[in-house]
């Protein structure tokens, strides 16, 4: 048989199971609801709401739980979460946008990523502190960062993550990056995460 059509085959099969999943948005009422809430109380595009619904699979295997953790499966564009924390479905989401991206733009990302952990502006500091460690690793915790194996989607998911979906917390040059996926919030707007129903 055709090898591209074999592979097209295995990849509807696994879209297909995926999605009719039990702990699935797609079956999952539930579940739906969370990405729903995730999507509205963060600042996504509406481009991004209508990609995350359709283009992909999302799972949470316990919304009663908010302890984190999760995976993005690309061979089957799925997002799993393990429970409903709001720091690991931004992070998820974010490896799903990311994806398709990174084959163009992986390089110009870890060039950024490298101008932010020396960004002097006080307004960006606590992102310059997290990238800091991502391109010059943490000795103290034995971790040699991100920038050593050339990492962008870590980077990216990270400071998707490490911002949760704030652009203002990031200099433009690192909001390009992220401009299809959120919108920027005016100066005087306040955090999601602070409006958000729980951590
Ligand atoms: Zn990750």
């Amino acid at each position: 048989m055709d090898g591209f059509r074999a592979l097209w085959q295995r990849t509807r099969d696994r879209l297909a199971q995926a999605a009719s999943s039990p702990i699935a948005a797609a079956r999952n009422p539930a579940v739906a609801a969370y990405l729903d809430e995730v999507l509205d109380t963060f600042p996504y595009t509406d481009a991004a709401k209508d990609w995350f619904r359709s283009a992909i699979s999302f799972e949470v295997e316990n919304l009663e739980s908010a302890s984190g953790g999760g995976f993005w499966y690309p061979d089957r564009y799925t997002v799993f979460l393990y429970t409903a924390q709001y720091e690991a479905a931004i992070h998820e989401l974010a490896h799903a946008w990311w994806e398709e991206r990174r084959p163009r733009l992986k390089d110009a990302l870890i060039a950024a990523t490298v101008r932010l952990s020396g960004e002097s502006d006080p307004r960006y500091a606590h992102m310059q502190q997290l990238t800091h460690g991502y391109i010059h690793g943490i000795p103290e915790q034995n971790w040699p960062g991100m920038l050593v194996d050339r990492n962008d989607w870590e980077m990216y998911a990270g400071m998707a993550s490490g911002m949760m979906a704030d652009l203002r917390l990031v200099p433009p040059y690192v909001r390009e990056f992220y401009a299809e996926m959120y919108q920027l919030l005016p100066d005087d707007a306040p955090s999601p995460a602070s409006l958000a129903r729980h951590n």
